[in-house]
């Protein structure tokens, strides 16, 4: 039997998970977690301020050389059933998902397949780590190169894909052998919440993974990072704020990964297939109501086809029905907060006043939550203003193009480098698309990149290492090279 939603919402622990025990959070109020699409409050949750962080890291130390020593098998184990079990409750996670981000149900469901396939996949890749062993160039001495976890890390995530991006780096850290901090974001914390309470379910021992949940990110975090016993920071989110945490990892030369915000270009040029230029597009643009970093942020299409594909695509994006993530019917749920609305019309009043224009979409939608049209804007001149941000919302900019050295370069032309599509069906264009495109991903002839078994990550200011694929697990190891002269055989 479907639980209700207040059923759901009673499942979850609403506690900071530290050393296999829920606590109550010492910050000065609860948070309030909010429904986007009503602008209601679905929960309120503990609050941890800097001790609380500590206190968490301290059971992350303290739980690390026990784990590091636990058998892969293991390590393993525990994450295969845990992906069994929300396997087997993929509706309460996505339902879950769905009240505290707002994405559509039939879009969270997708998310629950995606996000819980990481923890398969590293289940899969613990018993997988290998070292080598040789003889030196001299002869003289045996090499052994080994893999060890790195040590405590402190994992901190965005709001966009509650669940995906915890098992991102939570399904590999615990293959590695590292315990961790989890931080998920305020505005959508309960599903990790409800992913830890499922590990441990699943037999994963105390200390191993610790989640905080706090609104003072900055003040609880900061203490962690200056730790020595910290090792590691992974993060996901804006460039602006990885930037703050480089800065800060500076201190303790800690290995870092991050996963910071795109600019995506989508390419589409004469010789494409449009049909599924524009199928790939909505799904670019769209999934996640546009709010992910892969959103194809910036549509560059070559002048003889650009009026058809902006007026099918228009055709499609108004036809979407915009609604509460949770009811059947929606095809589009609403922007994340008040805040992100107010900068959808922004970007369209901005756009229009450098000489764009809508062609659907543009304003509001009706109701309480925070709703915005699906938007196409068209005749967007290179240099304009929403083609330097990331948009991160429903808003889809067309720009024109004349030659396929004018494409790149617009494409090109971005601190970004997270993913880049193109649609074209000559192969010959498509490789050499592939080579000239200044990014850490391509979707060629396909809007849709992620995979747990790719190595996901960006270029330039999009960030550095990979989550996934054989490269994920790399950012949880470190190399320990041993010397053995053979005299002493
Ligand atoms: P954000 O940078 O505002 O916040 C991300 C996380 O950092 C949240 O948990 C937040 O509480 C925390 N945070 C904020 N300031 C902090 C500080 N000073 N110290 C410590 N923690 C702090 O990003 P967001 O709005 O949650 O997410 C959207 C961004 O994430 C977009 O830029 C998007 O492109 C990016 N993103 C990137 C990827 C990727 O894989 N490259 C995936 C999803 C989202």
């Amino acid at each position: 039997m479907a639980l209700s939603e207040q059923e759901l919402l009673a499942k979850v622990p609403t506690g900071l998970y530290i050393n296999g025990k829920w606590t109550e959070g010492h910050g000065e109020a609860p948070i309030s977690v909010e429904d986007p699409s009503t602008g209601k409050i679905l929960l309120q949750i503990s609050n941890a301020n800097a001790m609380d962080g500590l206190a968490a890291l301290t059971a992350a130390d303290e739980a690390q050389a026990r784990w590091a020593k636990t058998p892969p098998r293991e390590r393993g184990e525990i994450l295969r059933r845990t992906f069994e079990l929300v396997r087997a409750r993929s509706e309460e996670f996505a339902m879950l998902i769905s009240l505290e981000m707002g994405k559509p149900i039939a879009e969270a469901r997708g998310e629950v397949t995606y996000g819980n396939e990481f923890l398969r996949w590293f289940s899969e890749e613990a018993v997988r780590i290998t070292g080598r062993f040789g003889s030196n160039p001299e002869g003289t001495g045996n090499m052994l190169v080994a893999q060890r976890p790195v040590g405590p890390a402190f994992a901190i995530t965005p709001w966009n894909f509650p669940l995906a991006m915890a098992t991102r780096k939570i399904g590999p850290a615990i293959a590695a052998g590292c315990t961790m901090v989890v931080k998920p974001a305020e505005l959508t914390p309960l599903t990790t919440l409800l992913l830890v309470a499922t590990l441990e379910e699943a037999g994963l021992p105390a200390g191993v993974v610790n989640v905080i949940t706090t609104s003072t990110s900055a003040a609880t975090s900061g203490p962690i990072i200056a730790d020595p016993r910290l090792r590691k920071i992974t993060f996901t989110g804006s460039t602006q704020v990885g930037r703050k945490l480089l800065e800060q990892s500076a201190q303790q030369i800690l290995r870092t990964s991050m996963e910071l915000g795109g600019n995506a270009p989508f390419l589409v040029f004469e010789d494409a297939d449009l049909d599924a230029a524009v199928d790939g597009a909505m799904l670019a643009k769209l999934r996640n109501i546009g709010q992910a970093c892969t959103a194809a942020n910036r549509f560059i299409v070559q002048e003889s086809v650009a009026e058809e594909f902006g007026n099918r695509l228009a055709e499609r994006m108004s036809k979407l029905v915009l609604g509460r993530g949770v009811d059947p019917a929606t095809t589009i749920g609403p922007v994340i907060n008040e805040k992100a609305r107010e900068n959808m019309q922004r970007l369209v009043d901005t756009t229009v006043a450098e000489g764009g224009s809508v062609v659907t979409g543009g304003a509001s939608g009706d109701g309480d939550g925070y709703f915005f049209q699906p938007t196409v804007l068209t005749n967007v001149k290179p240099g304009s203003t929403i083609l330097q941000e990331e948009i991160f919302g429903p808003i889809a900019p067309i720009v024109r193009f004349k030659t396929e050295a004018e494409a790149v370069s617009l494409a090109n032309d971005t601190v970004y480098g997270l993913v880049s599509y193109a649609f074209t069906q000559d192969l010959k264009r498509g490789m050499r698309l592939v080579e000239s495109l200044d990014t850490g991903m391509t979707g060629l002839n396909t809007g849709l990149v992620s995979n747990a078994a790719a190595p996901f990550g960006g270029v330039k200011q999009s960030g550095m290492g990979r989550e996934g694929g054989l490269e994920g697990i790399n950012e949880y190891l470190e190399t320990k090279y041993v010397m053995i002269p053979t005299s002493d055989y």
